[in-house]
């Protein structure tokens, strides 16, 4: 696929505490008072945005933000921090009601990956591919690439092992996998879910859903997911995939490489020879390089330099750069400075704050502040993206559309494929192909709508 379209949803954890640091508030009754101004606008806990993004209550009560079709990866990293902003934003309202009407109660929002209680939030990724592929084999050549990735994109963290002992790893999610591929997405808990809905036209398309990936911080590491895997898929696609390594058991393998910082010890693969983490990433890297387009030669050098800090043990460019790393400074020192042990829990709310989306309170933020997190986009970008959609895709008419609802105050809905007014009679208008960015039909709804223009609007998506 020549160009692809790629979206990213992520599951928000919710605390609500008092200034002792105890729970005020149950999730469900924090979500509640979290999406109030959502639901007023919209009368629905389930809404798509100016900027074509999904707003959402999931079961659970966890907030969750799935940005819009995006085919540049920047442009993913960016819609993606702006839905940080815009629930750290409904955060800080929430936390105002609660100050204003005298209750001891604070939200945080945590962009985590697993909290103390086990829970593990969720970071899908999509992905359009060919429907013609060979759906069936592409699960197995990717697997491998995404079992070894974590050496790259992981957010690292601390486990605690059977024996009581702690340790720095480079994806506490990875002990959360259970299986390679299923449709299922909760109770199995797969890296790849098979699960059909292309959110398109089903004869040419379909979507992956990855749902292996860590939750990132480093705006570097999420644009890496994205921009490597699309590079895998490509190869893939290409036909020259057929030397992949091909892992004996992906579970076990998934956790030893969690663990192994250094990134050699060795893997089973099929066939009975071994290779290293390293060597994994280090065979895709090589087979894609020749695919790539002169403009993603950025990405086959960050790769490659993220690789070359396991392989050297010099994280002096990853320290600065990739969420693992970070973390891996930042724990290290802090339990130096007060001889903590890993499992001391200061050290597992060191790692909660890290993931904090409060611009004044998350160390992520602060790190980047201080020039020790990357911060590759500008904040105009960020900020244009809280309101403005990918105008390379589907998303563009999707964001005109609900921008001329909510500018006319005229009720109307939105989901992937579809958008129409709330009125007897009203027909949906489809968009099933995620590249279309024009659309008669799009366009003669939006007249329609600045031509009724009046009401008081309301933005609700599709029931689910
Ligand atoms: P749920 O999370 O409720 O189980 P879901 O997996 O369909 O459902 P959504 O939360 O609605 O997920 O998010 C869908 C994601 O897929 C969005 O990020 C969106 O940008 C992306 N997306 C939409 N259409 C396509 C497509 N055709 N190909 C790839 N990604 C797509
Ligand atoms: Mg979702
Ligand atoms: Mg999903």
């Amino acid at each position: 696929m020549e160009r692809r379209i790629g979206g990213l949803e992520t599951e928000f954890g919710l605390v609500c505490v008092r200034g002792d640091g105890t729970r005020a508030l149950e999730p469900e009754a924090a979500a509640r008072e979290l999406f109030k101004p959502v639901v007023a606008k919209g009368r629905s806990s389930n809404v798509f945005l100016r900027n074509a993004a999904r707003l959402y209550l999931d079961v659970g009560s966890h907030p969750e933000y799935a940005t819009a079709e995006c085919d540049d990866w920047w442009e993913l990293v960016a819609q993606d921090r702006a839905g940080e902003r815009l629930l750290a934003e409904l955060m800080a309202q929430a936390n105002a009601r609660f100050a204003e009407r005298g209750e001891d109660a604070r939200i945080h929002l945590l962009k985590n990956n697993v909290d103390h209680e086990g829970n593990a939030f969720g970071s899908h990724e999509n992905y359009l591919v060919d429907r013609r592929g060979e759906f069936t084999r592409l699960p197995r050549i990717l697997l491998p690439f995404l079992v070894t990735r974590q050496i790259v994109t992981g957010a690292g963290g601390v486990v605690t092992e059977a024996d009581g002992t702690s340790r720095f790893v480079f994806s506490r999610r990875s002990d959360h996998m259970f299986e390679a591929v299923s449709s299922a997405t909760t109770r199995t808990r797969p890296l790849i879910n098979t699960r059909d809905e292309p959110h398109g036209d089903p004869n040419r398309f379909r979507r992956l859903h990855v749902i292996v990936g860590d939750s990132t911080m480093s705006e570097v590491s999420t644009w890496l997911r994205f921009a490597t895997t699309d590079l895998v898929l490509r190869l893939i696609e290409s036909g020259r995939a057929a030397d992949v390594p091909e892992l004996e058991d992906t579970i076990s393998s998934i956790r030893a490489v969690s663990r192994d910082l250094s990134g050699i010890e060795p893997l089973p693969l099929e066939g009975g020879r071994t290779a290293s983490a390293l060597q994994v990433q280090q065979r895709y890297l090589d087979l894609v390089a020749p695919l790539a387009r002169p403009e993603e030669h950025e990405v086959l050098e960050t790769w490659q330099r993220a690789l070359d800090a396991v392989l050297t043990g010099d994280r002096s460019w990853a320290s600065r750069t990739l969420d693992w790393a970070i973390k891996e400074k930042m724990v290290g020192q802090v339990a130096q400075r007060h001889a903590l042990d890993l499992g001391d829990p200061r050290i597992e709310r060191l790692d909660l704050a890290y993931h904090d989306i409060d611009p004044a309170q998350g160390l992520h933020a602060s790190l980047q502040r201080r020039g020790l997190a990357p911060r590759v986009l500008a904040d105009a970008d960020v900020e244009a993206a809280r309101t403005t959609a990918p105008t390379s895709t589907r998303a563009h008419l999707r964001g005109r559309f609900i921008a001329a609802a909510e500018d006319a105050g005229v009720d109307h809905v939105a989901d992937w494929t579809t958008m129409r007014l709330v009125r007897q009679g009203a027909m949906p208008v489809s968009v099933m192909d995620p590249f279309a960015t024009t659309s008669s039909q799009v366009d003669a709804l939006i007249e329609r709508v600045r031509a009724e223009g009046g009401g008081q609007g309301t933005n609700a998506a599709h029931p689910a």
